[in-house]
């Protein structure tokens, strides 16, 4: 049986949803929050998979610390042999399991690959979905038949030139104003029709022109933003680590992993990890860890333990808000049974 399979099989269990029922309200009321703590932990460890319950733990700890544990999260484990991990849909972590046996024993590091795609759902670092791609694309292609058409009216320089002008507008289906309804018979003869045939090849041409610079100039500005993104969800991850009383050094940790990658030197989606070590120890050296991990502890001491169920997916691990993940128990807490 494979560990999801497993572990959706024990999530199917009525006792372990029943024990996993906001423990805070059903734990005993002479047990100690410490007691409790421990209990709530020791039960996860018996009923999740290693990678889950590390996981569950770090992202437990990282959202209270954190105050980030206002949404249910959701971490899945992909089988594949990936140095990787990635945020998607709606706060779903996925982490392939090459990373996790490469950073294994190693819970800073794992935090921080967790910690990076968690900024990178807090910080709305979402990719364009292809239908804004191609919205994308549509404005590109209305932007340079306006570009050439406003260049047509402003070479014009007479009467002629802007009837041809207006037979370019009409052809390339723009939107300018101007002498749209007059044709090319209007000029008389092949000769016209000749001569307002090539003007349109060239108009054409230059729009084709157009469109390809800035599709260019649109692809170098997505490259840049997530290279910035990526700066920032390494920037978030030192944080929210350092809040929840990891090592930071954890992140750099991570990037000498990442640095035996073949494409570690360079720059493409991602900034070259050189540079992204270089960015880490300077964040490393000037940030005031001290103040976060107090913070962090003022918080974790203040809230209990997250719960967690098999997502709905079926696939993932669902780490709940502090609300829990039973809906019925929220409505019995709110207005009694
Ligand atoms: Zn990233």
């Amino acid at each position: 049986m494979s560990l999801l399979k497993k572990a959706a099989a024990l999530f199917a269990s009525s006792a372990i949803l029943a024990c996993h029922s906001l423990p805070a309200i059903s734990a005993p009321v002479n047990q100690t929050k410490s007691e409790q703590t421990n209990s709530i932990y020791q039960k996860a460890k018996q009923e999740l998979p290693g990678d889950w319950y590390a996981l569950y733990r770090i992202i437990d700890r990282i959202a209270r610390a954190n105050n980030l544990d206002d949404k249910n999260w959701r971490i899945r484990i992909l089988s594949s042999y990936q140095i990787n991990a990635f945020a998607t849909e709606v706060n779903l972590i996925g982490l392939f399991n090459g990373i996790l046996d490469q950073l294994a024993g190693d819970s800073a590091a794992i935090a921080c690959v967790v910690a990076h795609e968690m900024s990178h759902h807090t910080e709305r670092h979402i990719a364009l979905t292809p239908v804004q791609i191609l919205e994308k694309k549509k404005q590109i292609e209305k932007e340079a038949r306006e570009q050439v058409n406003e260049e047509i009216q402003s070479a014009k320089g007479d009467i002629v030139g802007a009837k041809i002008g207006g037979a370019f507008v009409s052809i390339l289906g723009g939107a300018i104003g101007g002498d749209t309804g007059y044709t090319v018979g209007s000029l008389g003869g092949s000769a016209a029709d000749t001569a307002s045939n090539s003007r349109a090849a060239v108009a054409q041409k230059r729009v084709q022109e157009i469109i390809a610079q800035k599709e260019q100039e649109f692809a170098l500005s997505i490259l840049e933003t997530t290279r910035r993104h990526e700066f920032e969800a390494d920037e978030g991850a030192l944080k929210l680590i350092a809040t929840a009383g990891f090592d930071p050094q954890g992140c750099l940790r991570v990037m000498a992993i990442l640095k035996n990658m073949p494409t570690a030197e360079f720059d493409t989606t991602h900034p070259s990890i050189p540079k992204r070590i270089d960015r880490l120890k300077s964040l490393i050296a000037e940030n005031q860890t001290e103040y976060l991990v107090l913070r962090g502890k003022k918080e974790l001491f203040e809230s209990f333990p997250l719960t967690y169920n098999l997502s709905k997916d079926r696939l993932s691990l669902r780490i709940n808000s502090s609300r829990g993940g039973d809906t019925g128990a929220d409505i019995d807490r709110l207005f009694g049974q």
